[in-house]
């Protein structure tokens, strides 16, 4: 199981605590509103170091088998560049982010335009687009 410290503020940088933000969706506790909260969800476990999630939350058609995520490797921030839709009543949308972290000390950036895409009802990661 992920730990965290649950008052704490949530990896993705909405301000708002892990509690109220993130955890409830890493527990199945709800289900993500829009593309961008699912974004922020994924980006929230990698932090936390949630592999399950990720997993779940991965389209069934380009899902991985199986994830590892490395320990040396701590996500610190979150930046949302860009979304189009991915709203309420949308079933498709992208989100453009940068993510950021920490390998073994040195700093790096996940640059990604990221699909999205309803299935079963629910927001999941299709896939990046190509650059
Ligand atoms: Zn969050």
């Amino acid at each position: 199981m992920a730990k965290h410290a649950s008052r704490r503020s949530c990896p993705c940088g909405t301000g708002l605590p892990y509690d109220d933000c993130c955890g409830p969706l890493h527990r199945g506790d709800g289900a993500a509103p829009t593309a961008e909260a699912l974004m922020r969800s994924r980006f929230s476990a990698f932090a936390v170091g949630d592999p399950g999630y990720l997993l779940r939350s991965w389209h069934s058609r380009t899902r991985p088998s199986r994830l590892r995520l490395d320990p040396a490797q701590r996500w610190t921030r979150l930046e949302i560049v860009d979304r189009t839709r991915g709203g309420l009543l949308d079933s498709t949308g992208t989100v453009a982010f940068r993510a950021h972290y920490r390998d073994a000390g040195q700093p790096g950036i996940v640059d990604e335009h990221s699909r999205f895409v309803r299935e079963d009802g629910s927001w999941v990661y299709l896939d990046a687009l190509p650059r």
